[in-house]
């Protein structure tokens, strides 16, 4: 027996699919449209007022806040609540049903009561469950700074490259350069305010064309138009950011940039691609010296292969002892005497020596250096032990340790087990440390080199006079020498040069911190030395680096002929 509908319930159940086909529209929820449907269903339930309301949580209920989404309203004076419905999809969102009729008019026949029910239930569900997913969307598309994340770049990246409009764009992956330092300087708060505004500049210029996110820490990723790269370069390249509005209080933002534009035509196979090669360029500009703009290129992308295959040799190159330890003489300028020598690493592969340049900075890449440079101490314990045991004189040698070391808390232990299992006399090794920048090393490097000092090993600032030579840090950390960079020495007597280096030394040997002097490869350099007292030299005026066989023989030999 077939069930005949009333006209009531036929309308009903119209409506009825309607309102599900609105809510359902994953598109976007047309709020206009499911009121006015709302506001039929309303009409045939004789319902004078109905109000949906959604709450982000129990407070905001609680409060009164929330927002109304949708209601109808007959605005009739004399009405009465009849219905209530309240629904809660776990903590983040939870809604309320009202319904309203005249007050004098017949109750609610069965009908429209059970009617008025579902409506109410399927409306709060469905509308919980959105609220719900833009909670849910937000959370994963930004990060707890606020700042949209590697999703949200993803997410637009594959959505602009599916229309076909993602061609001739850029990608632009930038670190704020020495930001610590601005940290340190302005305090970690007036930080956080220009970092947000360094952001919201960029997003402000890229407006629609494009996205803005940040990776982490002070890394960030975005897309912007062909037309905008200029302007987008420039602002990256150098930015003032004001941090105090009350007195204009400011500092210029630079970074250190990769970009990589998006061939004319370009559709996405491997998203990881785009970000492979915008991070290629960036990691080019970040180790690249003066270029702090870097293009993506396909010989970057070798160097980056490169990386790779240096980054996955290494532990067996290790094992197969393929590291060797080259020995290069420190001399002193007046006598010509060996004093010392630094231990510089070769990686001898298939009979073929390859330069640090070519594997160290990889290593440093993925921490395997710290590995390396523990190795190098043990190889320079060793031969010194031999040379000891040899009865030759033991000259004091240094080793090189990467900044990636600071991160070891037990670094100080580590070097001086090594130190001691080889029985060798402390004063014998020296350990050369690079300046640093960050106040958290900063804290580290003081008390790796108070300690090593505790121990009787010397400890040496390396390559100063490049980058961010602090007197600060020369001051504050008790370093036994002071080794001068080859960029740092004058060519002759009358360089413009010369009066700086002149008061370095000076500076050094008035606070009892020796000094010595890198790359010295002219007579007339050597004359500088002599000049301005800095008595100790390395370079190729004297010996390259040497393996440790031919650096025997030096120290056979004793002494240079100046
Ligand atoms: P560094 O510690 O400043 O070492 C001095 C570099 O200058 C050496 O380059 C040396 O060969 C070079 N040099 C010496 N005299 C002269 C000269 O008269 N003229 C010129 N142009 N260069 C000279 P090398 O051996 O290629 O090492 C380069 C860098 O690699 C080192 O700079 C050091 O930072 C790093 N390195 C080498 N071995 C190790 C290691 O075992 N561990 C770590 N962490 N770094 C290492
Ligand atoms: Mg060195
Ligand atoms: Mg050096």
């Amino acid at each position: 027996m077939s069930m005949v509908l009333t006209e009531r319930e036929q309308r009903f159940n119209e409506l009825f699919e309607q309102l599900i086909d609105a809510m359902t529209d994953n598109d976007k929820t047309d709020k206009k449209r499911i009121e006015n449907i709302l506001g039929d269903i309303a009409a045939l339930l004789r319902l004078s007022r109905s109000v949906t309301r959604l709450f982000r949580n129990k407070h905001e209920e609680d409060m009164g806040g929330g927002e109304t989404l949708c209601s109808y309203d007959l605005h009739i004076d004399g009405e009465e609540l009849v219905y209530t419905h309240r629904l809660e999809l776990s903590m983040m969102s939870l809604g309320k049903i009202e319904l309203y009729m005249k007050r004098g008019d017949p109750p609610f026949d069965d009908f429209e009561k059970s009617k008025a029910v579902l409506i109410s239930k399927t409306l709060l569900t469905f509308l919980c469950r959105n609220r719900m997913r833009n909670v849910i969307r937000e959370l994963a598309l930004f990060d707890d700074s606020g700042f949209r994340n590697n999703r949200s770049f993803m997410n637009y990246v594959m959505e602009t490259s599916n229309k076909g409009t993602l061609g001739g764009r850029a990608a632009v992956n930038y670190n704020l350069r020495h930001f610590s330092l601005v940290n340190q300087q302005i305090g970690r708060d007036s930080g956080d305010t220009v970092m947000h505004r360094h952001f919201m500049g960029l997003e402000k210029l890229i407006g629609d064309r494009g996205i803005a996110t940040r990776l982490g820490g002070d890394n960030f990723l975005c897309i912007c138009g062909a037309e905008q790269l200029d302007d987008v370069v420039d602002y990256l390249t150098e930015t003032k950011i004001v941090y105090d509005d009350s007195d204009g209080s400011s500092v210029f933002i630079t970074t250190s940039t990769g970009i990589y534009v998006f061939p004319e035509v370009f559709v996405i196979n491997d998203p990881g691609e785009v970000l492979n090669n915008v991070i290629a360029a960036a990691k080019a500009a970040q180790n690249g010296g003066k270029e702090h703009i870097v293009y993506f290129s396909e010989k970057l992308l070798k160097g980056r292969e490169k990386a790779m295959r240096v980054q996955q040799q290494f532990p067996q190159a290790l094992k197969n002892g393929e590291f060797q330890a080259y020995y290069q003489p420190k001399v002193n300028v007046f006598t010509g005497r060996i004093v010392g020598a630094e231990a510089l690493c070769r990686w001898v592969k298939n009979g073929k020596i390859v330069q640090p340049i070519d594997f160290i900075p990889m290593l440093e890449e993925t921490n395997d250096i710290c590995k390396l440079d523990m190795f190098m101490l043990e190889r320079a314990c060793a031969d010194i032990k031999r040379w000891i045991d040899e009865g030759r004189e033991g000259v004091r040698v240094s080793v090189n340790l990467s900044r990636k070391n600071m991160m070891n808390a037990d670094l100080l232990e580590h070097i001086m087990s090594i130190i001691n299992k080889s029985g060798i006399p402390h004063d014998l090794i020296e350990i050369e440390l690079t300046e640093t920048t960050t106040d958290v090393e900063f804290k580290d490097l003081k008390r790796v080199v108070s300690g090593l000092q505790q121990e009787g090993v010397c400890a040496s600032v390396d390559d100063f006079g490049i980058g961010y030579s602090s007197l600060n840090l020369i001051k504050a950390i008790p370093w036994n020498v002071l080794k001068i960079d080859r960029s740092f020495l004058p060519m002759k007597i009358d360089d413009a040069s010369y009066v700086m280096f002149k008061y370095v030394v000076a500076m050094a040997k008035e606070m009892g911190i020796e000094c010595i002097a890198e790359g010295v490869e002219t007579t007339e350099q050597q004359s500088v030395l002599k000049e301005t007292g800095c008595s100790i030299a390395q370079g190729f005026l004297y010996d390259k680096p040497l393996s440790v066989e031919e650096f025997e023989k030096r120290l056979e030999e004793k002494r240079y002929t100046l």
